[in-house]
């Protein structure tokens, strides 16, 4: 049986870091893999998750089974911090999963069980795993335009055009914020037109809301996300925790599904749970327990809001120094738009080969297809990119 098995596509991010790992050059920057780091380029334990898992420590008593959906008190505090009081509370069936990932998959097959002949939109590009899966799970899927690679920003009239042919019934996969990987993000005025032709068409909007807190705000990176379940009668939302409290690992993340009818919520929380069960039963408990101490915790709350918005205005900071940079370099305001861009990622929108040169000739890793983390850089190492960018002529 295992001697029939056939080698599995390389993971693309992965082979740069080993890549990267083994480049002996002392100057090499990696601005691959999807993760934040610090000036120090450590992906610190955040203070009030720190302080949260000690409080754990203390007061546990059991690391018995929670339930299918997870710890109800998880998920009341994630709805809180996304929906806020965007829809009734009773139109929203939760259940957690193993990280972001693990919503977006218990999403797709929930579409795949309730509704096999949809069609997945997805932006192209999008975050590759989404295409994966769906490949994986052999559901129909196809690609909406999305980011003009003239201006590097939403190429917003393609998306309309090629959403407008979809059919009642087909999902719309949307980053609620921070677009993975271009950087690039619709406005609130484009976010409305997009609600309109979910109604008109009767398109279901999937929202992947990855990065909340690292755009423009904790409370603005959820405003896209409240608009569209707001104004459209259903609405999957696949969550993570992992960047926005650093807890990669604990594979955190929640799957809300929310109903046109509070009647529907119950069967449709079943469902949820029946997925988790099939898939791997209990989700994990241990990034969700400390998630929902912080949410639920007035000092807690507080602290991880400071040290996410110093992340986020960090970020923010890294990117005016690189387009200020590359300004003053390349003579030009064609490198602009990575200050306009949000999130951790920005696509420069260059070709392969570039990237490979910035890669052999200056030690610069990013992805092939242009994206750069911009945790990866600190002050330092900004004016290096920005130099390598411009010898290279891109
Ligand atoms: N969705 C997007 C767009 C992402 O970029 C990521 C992480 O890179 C995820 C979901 C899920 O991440 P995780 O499964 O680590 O929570």
């Amino acid at each position: 049986m295992l001697s029939n098995l056939k080698q599995q596509p390389a993971d693309k991010i992965l082979a740069l870091m080993a890549m990267y790992r083994d480049d002996p050059r002392p100057t090499k920057i990696d601005l691959g893999v999807g993760v934040y780091k610090n000036a120090e380029g450590v992906t610190p334990v955040m203070r009030a998750v720190k302080a949260a898992e000690r409080r754990l420590v203390e007061t546990q008593t059991s690391k018995s089974y929670v339930g299918l959906a997870g710890d109800p008190a998880y998920g009341d505090a994630m709805i809180g911090l996304i929906l806020a009081d965007a829809v009734a509370r009773d139109r929203i069936a939760a259940a957690a999963t193993p990280g972001g990932t693990g919503a977006v998959r218990q999403a797709f097959e929930l579409i795949r069980n309730t509704s096999p002949e949809a069609t997945v939109w997805v932006s192209n590009p999008t975050w590759p795993n989404h295409v994966s899966i769906l490949n994986y799970l052999g559901m129909n899927h196809t690609a909406y335009r999305y980011f003009d690679s003239e201006t590097r920003g939403v190429d917003f009239d393609g998306m309309i055009e090629d959403l407008a042919a979809a059919k009642a019934g087909d999902v719309v996969l949307l980053h609620g914020c921070c677009h993975n990987p271009t950087g690039a993000n619709l406005n609130l005025t484009q976010w409305q037109a997009v609600v309109d032709l979910l109604n008109e068409k009767g398109l279901i909007p999937m929202i992947d809301i990855a990065y909340q807190g690292f755009g423009d705000g904790l409370e603005q990176d959820g405003a896209a996300t409240r608009l569209v379940t707001s104004s459209v009668p259903e609405t999957l939302i696949a969550a993570s925790c992992s960047k926005n409290f650093g807890v990669y690992r604990e594979r955190t993340g929640l799957l809300m599904a929310v109903s046109q009818e509070a009647g529907n919520t119950a069967v449709t929380q079943g469902n949820l749970n029946h997925l988790n069960r099939q898939n791997f039963s209990f989700p994990p408990d241990h990034g969700a327990r400390v998630v929902s101490t912080i949410l639920t915790d007035d000092a807690l709350r507080a602290d991880w809001m400071a040290e996410l918005e110093d992340t986020r205005l960090g970020m923010l900071a890294l990117r005016e120094q690189l387009a200020g940079e590359l300004q003053r370099l390349s003579g030009s305001d064609r490198f602009g738009f990575l200050a306009q861009h949000r999130g951790m990622f920005s696509q420069l929108g260059t070709t392969p080969e570039m990237v490979e040169r910035l890669r052999a000739e200056h030690g610069i890793y990013m992805v092939s297809d242009s994206r750069l983390n911009i945790a990866g850089l600190n002050a330092h190492t900004v004016p290096v990119l920005a130099k390598a960018i411009v010898d290279v002529g891109i």
